[in-house]
């Protein structure tokens, strides 16, 4: 491990600290590939803001574990630039311990499934082996129900027995020792078709996020944002939230990026001058959360300042 990466490690958790003193929160995108790894990148040195690309199981085993952790390594030392790499949705202990030998940054360790005595326990030990092997590494837990897949779905489930109870947050975060949480507060992963239309939002419990805070007094992540009403991701982090997750979304200008490009050059065969729509319509979307998140203390309450 050479000495940038080292102090980079040292100043993830000073940038979440500084985040949350600002009242803003950093922006978390999924990659899949060099395209949109690209195109965040870009949107946050555009903006001159942190930027966290996250890899779940799916996606990291697409790319290579090891690969999209020298990818991201690499923009940072070479731009001397803080973006940072989370193994997003991690099942297992096993697929845990491979992302922090490879080099990430944060790992979300997801057991949110089993019951709360279960998940805790589980946790716990995640925490302790992964700090074992990387002192510096985040470890995020999760408790409540948010679904899964970031997709586009028919129907939404219903999620409102899942929702986070603020005095279990504090429990699980005190017994676990994780760094950050997940908490269920209205937030889905996916999209409905509506969503993508345009004609309905998600909508989010600020209330039970500001009292999740209280109790628990840690940093706190809301997974599953893409299409959650702009005015509740102010308040969501006015509230609390540090860092937003967005992966459908992203998934969508990505589609629609190829989309244009295949058919406004139906003759084109050179990816390199392809991809670049795809790139410019990932950036859109990107750039636009992003100065959302940044732009959180404007929102903010004047007795909060
Ligand atoms: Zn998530």
């Amino acid at each position: 491990m050479n000495q940038s990466r080292k102090v980079y490690m040292q100043t993830l958790r000073k940038i979440l600290e500084q985040t949350e003193a600002n009242g803003v929160a950093v922006g978390h995108f999924n990659i899949s590939d060099l395209v949109t790894l690209k195109a965040v990148f870009e949107a946050a040195r555009d903006l001159n803001v942190p930027v966290i690309v996250g890899a779940s199981e799916g996606e990291r085993q697409f790319m290579g574990v090891r690969q999209v952790s020298a990818l991201v390594k690499s923009l940072r030392e070479e731009y001397d630039f803080p973006i940072f790499l989370n193994a997003d949705h991690t099942h297992s202990l096993s697929s845990a311990i491979e992302a922090a030998k490879a080099g990430f940054d944060w790992i979300v360790f997801d057991v949110s499934t089993l019951p709360f005595e279960e998940n805790v326990r589980q946790t716990k030990a995640a925490v302790e082996t992964l700090k074992g092997l990387r002192p510096d590494i985040l470890v995020e837990g999760e408790i409540g129900d948010i679904g899964s897949g970031s997709e586009i779905h028919d129907a939404a489930p219903d999620l409102r027995k899942g929702l986070t109870n603020p005095a279990e947050a504090k429990q699980f975060v005190t017994e676990t020792g994780v760094d950050t949480l997940a908490p269920a507060v209205g937030n889905m992963h996916g999209m409905l078709k509506s969503m993508v239309a345009g004609e309905t939002r998600k909508r989010l419990d600020i209330e039970r996020i500001r009292a999740i805070k209280a109790e628990a007094r840690i940093f706190m992540t809301l997974h599953g944002a893409s299409g959650t009403d702009d005015n509740d991701l102010r308040a969501a982090i006015a509230a609390g939230i540090t860092v937003v997750h967005i992966n459908t979304e992203v998934r969508l200008a990505w589609r629609r990026g190829l989309d244009s490009a295949l058919t406004t050059q139906p003759d084109e065969i050179v990816p390199y001058k392809m991809l670049p729509q795809v790139v410019d319509s990932l950036k859109r979307t990107v750039s636009a959360r992003l100065e959302l998140f940044s732009s959180g203390r404007r929102a903010r309450p004047a007795s909060h300042l």
